[in-house]
């Protein structure tokens, strides 16, 4: 039973459902947009390398990453994809991005320049996207006539390719009407960098939120992240567009005891047993993914029953009120998804520690080992090593 398992607290993807989260994405944006497919952070935690191949079969042939060492990974496997870092690449890495055809952001003439005659010297052409900042603050080119005079000069250098230009929204899912200016910003702004005759392949601002709830912001490319995998971080539910959530986390019963009413459970002697408590302890803590914030916050499915997590949260064990649910060492618990009738789902979580749902799922240890299942098949698994 269960002989795959290298510890007893496990990730379980169902790669059928991630491929019609994706599926859905690419019809909802249709065949005149692009999907750059958000696999930043290891896909968030949920594994890019797997992911990306099922995409990839679905014809998806943009990616977007956060840094180069995360571009590198995938260019490893996937020779042919178009790689897209989001961040800002330090000059000394311009090579290795150059040499592997990795796609940079910039937003200043200098690196460009820079860039450029580094290609040069390697013989290669370095492609790019500009980053626009419409209103978030965080990087690219401010809306000024100085902006539009240095994208202008990036135009002209020879080994560089500018492919793209892009913006963020800032708050796309609360507060439409900056969302809005936002987008005006931008493609006024390109439309000014038009009349000096600065044209790009692909122009993008749409993320997650966007892609399900405003077409209208789609242009040639749309950047999806979190919904790709079934969860969103807005209070609209992605679940009426058909996505489902594609990861459960589950553990086996490590051991199981009575513990007397006015004792006490884990750390600080935190939980006093205010009856005869049979206590089961399970082999995952906050070092995998539940922050000690969470303690006494949450629940797990055992035998289909709902029991309540009891004391601190430790590191690497937590313990849960199991009085009256039938159980032995061995069984499956879950702590997120579905058993019997019952659903734990990520956002009944991480609204306890005031967390968004990304933020929460990203924040899974890599000791955790993932499995990958199609068609209810084990297809794949990643481990730490
Ligand atoms: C993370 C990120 C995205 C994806 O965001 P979601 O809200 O997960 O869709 C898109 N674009 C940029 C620049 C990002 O940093």
């Amino acid at each position: 039973m269960k002989d795959f398992l290298t510890r007893p607290a496990w990730i379980e993807i169902d790669l059928d459902k991630f491929e019609n989260n994706m599926k859905i994405i690419k019809d909802k944006v249709g065949e005149k947009t692009e999907v750059m497919s958000v696999v930043k952070s290891d896909a968030y935690r949920l594994g890019a390398l797997p992911l990306s191949q099922v995409s990839l079969d679905l014809g998806i042939n943009y990616y977007a990453v956060a840094t180069l060492s995360e571009a590198l990974s995938l260019r490893k496997k996937f020779d042919e994809v178009n790689i897209l870092i989001l961040g800002y690449t330090p000059r000394h890495l311009y090579e290795d991005a150059i040499k592997n055809h990795i796609t940079l952001t910039i937003y200043s003439l200098n690196d460009a320049l820079v860039l450029n005659e580094l290609a040069g010297n390697l013989k290669e052409e370095a492609k790019i996207h500009i980053a626009f900042d419409s209103g978030m603050s965080r990087i690219g080119f401010m809306p000024s006539d100085e902006a539009k005079k240095e994208i202008s000069e990036i135009f002209k250098l020879e080994k560089i390719n500018v492919e793209g230009i892009f913006s963020h929204f800032a708050a796309c899912e609360t507060d439409p009407e900056f969302t809005d200016r936002q987008f005006k910003t931008f493609t006024n702004f390109i439309d000014e960098l038009g009349e000096l005759g600065c044209r790009f392949k692909f122009r993008h601002i749409a993320n997650s939120h966007s892609v399900l709830f405003h077409d209208e912001y789609d242009l040639d490319m749309v950047r999806p992240g979190i919904i790709q995998f079934g969860y969103t971080d807005s209070d609209h539910l992605p679940e009426e567009f058909g996505l489902e959530e594609i990861l459960s986390l589950k553990a086996q019963i490590s051991s199981i005891r009575e513990v007397k009413k006015g004792e006490t459970v884990g750390y600080e002697r935190f939980y006093k047993c205010p009856r005869d408590t049979k206590v089961v302890t399970l082999p995952l803590g906050y070092a995998d993914a539940f922050p000690r914030i969470l303690s006494e916050k949450i629940e797990v499915l055992i035998n289909g029953k709902r029991c309540k997590q009891i004391g601190l949260i430790c590191m690497d064990q937590m313990m849960v009120d199991a009085t009256d649910v039938d159980c032995k060492i061995g069984d499956d618990v879950v702590l997120i998804g579905k058993q019997g009738d019952e659903e734990i789902k990520v956002r009944d979580i991480c609204i306890h520690s005031g967390d968004c749902e990304t933020s929460f799922i990203t924040h899974f240890n890599r000791r955790l080992p993932k499995y990958y299942y199609k068609n209810k098949e084990l297809v794949h698994v990643s481990k730490m090593d």
